[in-house]
């Protein structure tokens, strides 16, 4: 691979990243800086996400034993109609109304127990809940895209940690997903192939950026990524949605999403930080052919529990840049143990 100043294209977004190896010439010297994690307890009192407890508003979560979904009382997006404002004459001030609703899916009643900590029929149990409520909510006529997605931890923003994720599901398609929607129907149109399965036949010729896969599911690290150790995780049959998977394909991912993140914890030795979501086909009742089901994992941490990469300066005004390669974050993640948990013994 080079090692000077290049530019990666990200065939799904059409979006270029600048890679400078030369920068991390000295990686991983010195003193690797350790924040343990806090320590917390099964169930906490003051948690509005534990079970039987009370959120906003005065609603008692009910004693729940699984996985437990309800409507956020602080919603993003609203499910009423919304009168339509007279349009605006002028064309450089656009704005349309959006509907939607927004739920928070709590991974179980443990308030200690993150995605990497529960056994694979926990994880199974999540994604069956991910499963189901993006088919309710896709079924609703004003729903075309359902977001699944987690953010993990403090430096992610997230307000309580209590293992949950969210849903979003709105009436019109997110930035993210109609860039990766026109990139794959081109790409389907011109090879009559899908553009993800073609780039993972690749990766796993070339098997330098890959972390961990097995019968169903490949985790890596994007040729294009952007932060550290960004990961991609690809089906390896064009499935469009979570609702196609078989239940083998189910137990497959569930895998695969407990090594992804047992490695990720395990890379500084923190619960580690980030933000991930499933990029499934939109909801709008047209066949998919194109698309590949496959999720994003985007952490920010770099070097050590408190050094992370910041999107700033260059990044805000330019395009995003990265020292570390992809090839040699895969090759950090590779090393590490997938299901020995280190931080509080085996998984
Ligand atoms: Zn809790
Ligand atoms: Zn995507």
């Amino acid at each position: 691979m080079i090692d000077t100043p290049h530019r990666r294209f990200n065939p799904l977004t059409r979006e270029w990243v600048l890679v400078s190896p030369q920068r991390a010439r000295r990686p991983w010297q010195g003193q690797v800086e350790k924040t343990p994690s806090e320590i917390l307890p099964a169930y906490d009192p003051d948690c509005y996400l534990c079970p039987g407890n009370e959120r906003a508003g005065g609603v008692k979560n009910p004693p729940y034993t699984g996985t437990f979904v309800f409507d956020n009382d602080f919603p993003a997006l609203l499910p009423d109609a919304v009168e339509q404002n007279p349009a605006s004459s002028n064309t450089l001030l656009d704005a349309i109304p959006e509907r939607g609703l927004c739920r928070v899916v709590c991974f179980s009643p443990r308030h200690d127990l993150t995605l990497p900590e529960l056994d694979n029929t926990a994880i199974e149990k999540v994604l069956a809940t991910w499963t189901h409520e993006s088919v309710e909510l896709g079924k609703k006529d004003f729903i075309q895209y359902a977001q699944v997605f987690e953010n993990k931890g403090a430096l992610m923003g997230c307000s309580n940690p209590h293992p949950h994720s969210q849903i979003w599901a709105q009436s019109q398609l997110p930035n993210e997903i109609a860039r990766e929607l026109a990139s794959q129907t081109a790409y389907y149109q011109e090879h009559r192939r899908t553009l993800l399965s073609d780039y993972l036949a690749e990766e796993q010729h070339r098997r330098e950026r890959i972390v961990f896969q097995n019968g169903s599911f490949t985790a890596l690290v994007p040729f294009w990524a952007i932060w550290p150790f960004e990961i991609l995780l690809v089906a390896h049959r064009p499935a469009a949605y979570l609702s196609e998977l078989t239940s083998t394909e189910v137990s497959s991912l569930a895998e695969v999403l407990k090594h992804v993140t047992t490695r990720y914890d395990n890379l500084f030795e923190i619960s580690f930080p980030y933000s991930m979501g499933f990029h499934q086909a939109p909801s709008d009742g047209q066949a998919h052919p194109e698309w590949v089901l496959h999720a994003h994992f985007y952490p920010p941490l770099l070097r050590s529990a408190t050094v992370r990469k910041f999107m700033v300066g260059y990044e805000m005004l330019g395009m995003p840049q990265r020292d570390i390669t992809p090839e040699s974050a895969a090759e950090r993640l590779q090393e590490l143990p997938g299901l020995h948990y280190k931080l509080r013994g085996s998984a």
